[in-house]
């Protein structure tokens, strides 16, 4: 067994890396919190999924650029378990547009959905955790917030700021037992992805070592191994997922 801790939120699990990270970490054991926005069939369809495996999972729906509702879904996961032993901040959009186009209406969009929602899941995760003086947590940041990229110029400020704000909080929770860190998948196949024209996906393979996107399966390992026991002395870190594509 690689957590000591029994349970799990991952923000945005419906669907995509979320949805399988909570499959990954149901499989180790934990009982897993599956949010969502909007497409309540889809994590219930996980639900089940996890079940059927053995695992122990519900769905609780609720947008994370909305404080007051983060906070009391959080306030609700406490109540029902008695803690919360791990957080996936997860979740994410893209709203991309050539930064001489993008109002400024479009670049908060962003900030707020992927990199505020972020900041109240780890402020919140830490009250909790600090208390029992045990927890991690893993913020999905992205390649792009560290090497930036046109077109994206909010996406890569929300997971630039994640990655510099993961390591405030590991610096601040460190003393309290929890440990904070983030992750940056390259290209991931995705419903994110899905959505790029074939010859835009060749061309970012031509730049990638292993010649492919990755499968969310493979980023789905790397939080597992972040939160577990088996990272115990790894706090503040950036784990770069990307096939080779930034070194
Ligand atoms: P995806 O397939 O588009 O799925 C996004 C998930 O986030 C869905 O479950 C969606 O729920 C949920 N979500 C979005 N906004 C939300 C909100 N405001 N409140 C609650 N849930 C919300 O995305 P993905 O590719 O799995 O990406 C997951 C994370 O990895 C994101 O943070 C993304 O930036 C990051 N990432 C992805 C890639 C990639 O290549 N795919 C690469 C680097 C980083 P609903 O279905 O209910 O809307």
């Amino acid at each position: 067994m690689r957590f000591s801790g029994k349970n799990v939120l991952v923000t945005g699990a419906s669907r995509g890396i979320g949805a399988q990270i909570a499959k990954t970490l149901a499989a180790e054991g934990l009982k897993v919190w599956i949010n969502y926005r909007s497409a309540e069939e889809q994590a219930l369809k996980v639900k089940a999924e996890i079940e059927e495996a053995g695992g122990e999972a519900q769905t609780i729906g609720f947008d994370v650029s909305d404080e007051s509702a983060f906070v009391a879904a959080l306030k609700s996961i406490v109540e029902s378990d008695g803690e919360l032993s791990y957080l996936v901040n997860n979740a994410g959009i893209t709203k991309d547009k050539l930064a001489m186009r993008m109002k400024s209406e479009e670049f908060m969009a962003v900030i707020e959905a992927n990199l505020k929602s972020a900041f109240v899941g780890c402020r919140e995760a830490l009250k909790v955790m600090g208390k029992k003086r045990f927890g991690a947590v893993v913020n999905v940041a992205s390649i792009v917030g560290e090497t930036g990229n046109a077109g994206q110029s909010n996406y890569a400020a929300s997971k630039g700021g994640m990655i510099a704000m993961t390591k405030s909080f590991a610096l601040e929770a460190a003393p309290r037992g929890v440990r904070y860190n983030a992750l940056t998948p390259g290209f991931v196949a995705t419903d994110m992805t899905a959505v790029l024209k074939d010859e835009i996906k060749e061309g970012f393979i031509s730049k990638i070592p292993l010649s492919r996107f990755a499968e969310p399966s493979e980023v789905a390992e790397a939080v597992a191994f972040l939160l577990s026991d088996h990272a115990s002395y790894i706090t503040g870190e950036t784990l770069r997922v990307n096939g080779g594509m930034l070194m």
